[in-house]
């Protein structure tokens, strides 16, 4: 679905992304780990056109990117193609930025409703589904404040959901969290790998990278240092820097 070739990215001089190369297929779940700093927030706003990058391929689908202009003034040339990407990979963010003044429904009714234009009962009844899913279906005419965090993140990820996206983008979406919050949150991203959903999830917490991930790569300062599958990648590290990294973050 996703196809990341070669990107590099920077910002003025600071070069961040040196050449990364990631691929989700359909049903794939790949896990970014690394060390702050190390670009994994940086990769995925790149992915979905957030921010501009400077050179290397996306791919969505088969369809590359098409850009304009070169270097630090390469941006995508089809307004219309990076809608398409931007509304089927559906970013979940560490902060859950639910807009306050709305319902915990309106929220999740809003961008299908805004962006995608789509029909008002459709996207309520979509709505509701994912909230049940999600375990929060009793929160329908809440407001995020009356939510705890975990609940708050939940509806995050179902508003994710309700656009119905070709895959889902996680940028550290349980390290807001308490932990017991935080395992609610990784039982919902468990079962949508369960699901064989398209997921790429930069995450701090090892053990969900470690069971819901078919592929964990590991960042280094804007490099990829080492890759694999969980087996391999925890269980038979080769990289020192990795082998660094999982001891300091178990
Ligand atoms: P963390 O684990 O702390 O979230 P990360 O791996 O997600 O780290 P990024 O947020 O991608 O790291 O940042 C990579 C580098 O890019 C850092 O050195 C950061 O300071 C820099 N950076 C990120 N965003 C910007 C920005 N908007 N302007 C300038 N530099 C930035
Ligand atoms: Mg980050």
């Amino acid at each position: 679905v996703i196809e990341i070739r070669d990107l590099h990215k920077s910002y003025g001089e600071l070069e961040v992304l040196k050449g990364v190369d990631i691929t989700a297929h359909k049903g794939d779940v790949v896990s970014l780990i690394g060390s702050s700093g190390s670009g994994k927030s940086t990769l995925l706003r790149c992915a979905n056109l957030l921010e501009d990058s400077q050179q290397g391929d996306i791919l969505f689908k088969g369809e590359p990117v098409k850009w304009k202009g070169s270097g630090l003034h390469r941006r995508p040339s089809d307004p219309r193609q990076v809608l398409r990407i931007r509304t089927n990979l559906s970013m979940v963010f560490q902060q859950f930025n639910l807009w306050a003044h709305m319902t915990i429904l309106q929220n999740v009714m809003e961008a299908p409703l805004t962006v995608l234009g789509r029909d008002r009962a459709d996207v309520e009844q979509a709505a509701r589904k994912y909230l049940d899913k999600v375990g929060i279906g009793d929160k329908c005419d809440a407001y995020p404040a009356q939510l705890s965090g975990g609940q708050q993140q939940r509806a995050a990820i179902a508003r994710a959901l309700c656009m119905e996206p070709e895959a889902l983008l996680f940028d550290e979406p349980t390290s807001a969290l308490d932990p017991e919050l935080e395992q609610e949150v990784v039982r919902v991203i468990r079962d949508l790998a369960a699901e064989g959903r398209t997921m790429i999830i930069v995450t701090h917490d090892m053990k969900m990278a470690h069971d819901v991930s078919d592929h964990v790569v590991f960042l280094h300062l804007g490099r990829i240092e080492e890759q694999g599958p969980p087996e391999t990648l925890f269980g038979a590290p080769k990289s020192e820097r990795l082998r660094g990294f999982l001891s300091s973050t178990s």
